[in-house]
């Protein structure tokens, strides 16, 4: 045995994001099962019953698409279902319309890790473990059945745990902006697995430009649903696996889930050999045909993401990084933001903070309201002289357009104004209160 070998963990990420369209995927069912009573959700389609015809979900396609984009992937011009057979009884019809050989989309890249594949399929029905009187059951509800699901999986890149998180909750926030889910996990909405093995190093010869051979194993760490828990669960796995290695043990190819009492991973099922799905066409959907002009329409739909918004936000507004982290994390408050500060470009920070620290953004609705009220609170702080105060006035009197279209929303014309008050002032005047006078006016104090 050797002593202080080192190992370096190797992860690689499988993610399940169930579609927030109003259908299931393949029937026109509501999709969204979240809380509903069990099986008052279903038709002959998602209760795979035979002979019910399954018809594709075009918006739910989009949107595995606009992922795909995000996550910078190749689309494939052609893409087909396929047929996953296993047989639980979660899944009546014995198969589960996937995608195997040309999934929707491959070949992506986010930040350092490569991803492997992005694809479509159907939610299963789920199990409920329980006990009807006194005996123990176990009992179907059909209402997820069928729902969209859109699968991502990674390259084995990720070597570190906070990695890996952080990439999930950039995923998380990326899905959340496409608005294609709620990616709550709580809810199931986003689950995640993850594949943990251990590489000796110093075992393969470092020409540092040869690919690593991967271990000849993995552990598949499922049914984790917080991102605290999954990173407790792979601190843990890593641990686990390198006592047994050092110990010259070998690692069982298994499915681990994590156990929060014991604070440990216990397994669930072995994996002997891979299991064989018989995956083959799905016979019942053509395949389907994405064109340039489709892929096009889709990328002008993906927002601005998340990391660009950061690097705007600093350049624009130089916020804090915590201030900016929290605006981001949160759509509906960055374009609250946003749209405050074009009202008010140099209170853009004092905006942000009367948000982050005071919740000010939840008592005015309207992000005008918010700036008035920020006017009004500074006003107090200066008082002009009467000289500024006349400029002001005479300049507001001579540009009724201007103020207009200030009013129809165009925030930028306050520079103009501030400009033309600073000319009777010969140059002289603080821009900063006359900015802060000069909002007060055009909001009507
Ligand atoms: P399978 O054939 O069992 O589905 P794959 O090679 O397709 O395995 O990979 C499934 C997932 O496991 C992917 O997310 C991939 O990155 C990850 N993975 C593959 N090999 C390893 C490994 N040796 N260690 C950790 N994760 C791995
Ligand atoms: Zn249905
Ligand atoms: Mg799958």
């Amino acid at each position: 045995m050797k002593l202080n070998q080192t190992y370096k963990p190797v992860i690689g990420l499988e993610v399940h994001i169930e579609l927030a369209t109003n259908s299931k995927m393949f029937c026109g069912c509501p999709a969204d099962h979240f809380g509903k009573k069990p099986n008052t959700q279903t038709c002959p389609v998602c209760l795979g019953l035979p002979g019910a015809l399954p018809v594709p979900n075009k918006k739910a396609i989009d949107w595995c698409i606009m992922l795909g984009l995000a996550l910078g992937c190749k689309i494939n011009k052609y893409s087909t279902f396929d047929r996953k057979h296993y047989f639980y009884p979660d899944l009546p019809k014995g198969y589960q319309i996937s995608q195997y050989d040309d999934p929707f989309c491959y070949e992506g890249k986010f930040e350092d890790i490569r991803i492997r594949r992005v694809h479509m399929e159907e939610d299963t029905a789920k199990l409920q473990h329980t006990e009807v009187n006194r005996k123990k059951v176990s009992l179907i509800d059909f209402n997820r059945s069928g729902v969209p699901l859109v699968e991502l999986v990674t390259e084995p890149d990720f070597s570190d745990v906070d990695e890996v998180i952080l990439f999930l909750q950039e995923l998380q926030k990326i899905i959340r902006y496409l608005g294609i889910s709620t990616a709550d996990m709580e809810k199931g909405s986003m689950r995640l697995e993850a594949n943990i093995s251990l590489l000796l190093l110093g075992s393969e010869p470092n020409t540092g430009s040869e690919p690593v051979t991967l271990p000849n194993y993995k552990v598949e760490l499922k049914n984790i649903n917080s991102f605290r828990f999954l990173k407790k669960a792979m601190l843990y796995e890593i641990e686990r696996q390198k006592d047994l290695l050092s110990n010259n043990k070998k690692i069982v190819q298994e499915t681990r889930g994590w156990n929060e009492a014991r604070s440990a991973t216990v397994s669930q099922r072995i994996k002997e050999e891979a299991m064989d799905y018989r995956y083959f066409p799905e016979p019942d959907i053509p395949p389907i045909e994405v064109s340039d002009k489709d892929i096009k329409i889709l990328s002008d739909k993906v927002p601005e993401l998340p990391q660009t918004k950061r690097e705007r936000f600093l350049e624009q507004y130089n916020l804090s990084k915590e201030y900016i982290e929290i605006l981001v994390s949160d759509l509906t408050k960055a374009n609250y933001f946003e749209e405050a500060s074009k009202l008010s470009p140099d209170m853009a920070k004092t905006i942000a903070n009367a948000m982050i620290n005071q919740n000010l953004d939840k008592s005015y609705p309207e992000p005008a309201g918010l700036v008035k009220k920020l006017v009004e609170l500074t006003k107090t702080d200066f008082s002009p002289t009467p000289e500024v105060g006349l400029a002001i006035k005479s300049v507001l009197v001579e540009n009724p357009e201007v103020v207009k279209s200030y009013q129809n929303g165009k925030g930028q014309v306050v520079g103009f104004l501030i400009g033309q008050v600073q000319k009777i002032l010969n140059g002289k005047g603080d821009p900063k209160q006359i900015n802060t006078i000069l909002l007060g006016k055009l909001h009507g104090n």
